[in-house]
């Protein structure tokens, strides 16, 4: 076995960490195990997970039933090619995945991650049109948007300010203005009308071109969990549908309770032609994603010429260990009742931003389900500042996983998460941030 320093020395001459410069990063803290909403490191500090280990983690971490689930598949069959053949775990995930969607979703595409999930999305978009004989390659996204690391993905995320490097090769996106809502925000109307008028200004010049748009819904997750009002998404939808261009929804963060529904489109009038869910599909065990679409889309793909069939894969497309992973974290929200656990997060949260807002340095304190952001005034809004750097590393100090973008702090707890140690959080932050 390593030592604590051996494992240091190995990290530091071998690896490379995502979203982390080298500079500014102490040392990183070896996890060894883990359970329920509890990290604990190899000197034995525990950590409460108020993030869900990078939005991930729904049931708990290492919960027995998921644990078993692996094992048996894993035993029987752990992967098989996806092209030409089929497994009883991926038949069975779709179906589950389809019964709980919208209706007029019912086809599923698999990959492994939430960047490949908004590729296929959007190569599916594109092509849907070139099938039908017109040539359309431009999206909609809302500025500040983040939809992963990937070119396409970055495409749509271009003005969330990540991607400096690569900007010109990013020219395929129409932004407009995203109107962010928090409690007692009085610019809301304003904001909304200026987002509508762009939306529609983008339609009527360059309706032609655009294959689709794309939305996180109710929620900018990487933005720093900006959130909109739910009749707005709605209504911006449902310009972009009249307008016969194809909406695609990312629910690779929202996805599977975080908003307090199983999705995010449970909130809305509208539906989607397309959904991305990755993240909490496993409850945070193994990598999986799908990308739904609905049949008119897929039938579009049907034909005897190979060159109009959708030609992507990945290798692990549909791993039968991921995909039971996934169905045994599916059946675990009957099981525990998640989304009365949901609640009682979320009426905690509710409480714990009356006394968030007595303090001046706090501000656009915004809930929605088992979310809770809010922006803190003594730090930069730059991400990654020497600031934001700085309140992590207080956080877990006090045994707090919270990882602030920029100036917003938030939290995002598995939802099995104590109500003592929610509680037990709060306070501590209450008492670090002042
Ligand atoms: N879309 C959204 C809304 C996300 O929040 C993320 C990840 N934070 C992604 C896509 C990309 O997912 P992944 O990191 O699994 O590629």
């Amino acid at each position: 076995m390593n030592s604590k320093f051996e494992i240091l020395k190995k990290d530091s001459k071998f690896l490379w960490h995502p979203f982390t410069q080298i500079k500014n990063n102490n040392k990183p803290i070896i996890i060894e195990s883990a359970k329920n909403e509890i990290l604990q490191d190899i000197d034995g500090n525990e950590y409460i997970d108020l993030i869900s280990s990078w939005w991930i983690n729904t049931h708990g971490h290492c919960r027995i039933e998921i644990i078993n689930s692996v094992l048996k598949q894993s035993k029987k069959l752990e992967q098989v090619l996806f092209a030409g053949f089929t497994h009883e775990p991926a038949v069975d995930l779709a179906e589950k995945i389809i019964e709980l969607l919208p209706k007029g979703l019912s086809r599923i595409f698999y990959s492994d991650n939430g960047s490949t999930s908004v590729e296929i999305a959007m190569k599916v978009a594109i092509q849907f049109w070139f099938n039908k004989g017109e040539k359309k390659n431009k999206f909609v996204a809302f500025n500040g948007g983040y939809h992963g690391d990937t070119f396409g993905a970055m495409s749509v995320g271009r003005s969330s300010g990540f991607y400096k490097p690569f900007e010109d090769m990013l020219n395929m996106t129409y932004f407009i203005p995203f109107p962010e809502d928090w409690r007692g925000n009085n610019q809301l109307q304003r904001n909304e009308k200026i987002a509508k008028d762009s939306a529609h200004k983008i339609i009527k010049n360059h309706k032609k071109e655009i294959a689709a748009v794309i939305i996180e819904p109710l929620i900018q997750g990487a933005f720093g969990m900006r959130m909109c009002r739910k009749e707005f998404c709605s209504e911006l939808v449902e310009m972009f549908k009249e307008a016969g261009i194809l909406v695609i929804f990312d629910e690779v963060m929202t996805g599977f309770g975080r908003t307090g529904k199983m999705f995010a489109t449970d909130h809305l009038s509208v539906e989607p032609d397309i959904i991305c869910l990755a993240k909490s599909l496993t409850g945070g065990f193994i990598p999986l994603a799908v990308t739904v679409f609905n049949e008119y889309i897929h039938n579009e793909f049907i034909d005897k010429d190979i060159n109009k069939s959708f030609l992507h894969g990945h290798t692990f497309s549909a791993n039968p260990i991921a995909c039971s992973a996934a169905l045994s974290s599916l059946s675990l929200f009957e099981k525990d009742k998640t989304f009365d656990k949901i609640k009682n997060i979320s009426q905690i949260h509710k409480k714990f931003s009356d006394e968030l807002s007595k303090n001046s340095f706090i501000s656009k304190i915004r809930t929605l389900g088992s979310i809770l952001a809010f922006d803190y005034s003594k730090i930069s809004t730059e991400y990654g500042s020497d600031q934001s750097l700085e309140i992590k590393k207080k956080f877990m100090d006090q045994g707090l996983l919270i990882r602030p973008i920029g100036n917003s702090i938030y939290l995002m707890p598995p939802y099995c998460i104590s109500k003592k140690n929610l509680i037990k959080s709060y306070e501590k932050i209450i008492e670090i941030l002042q």
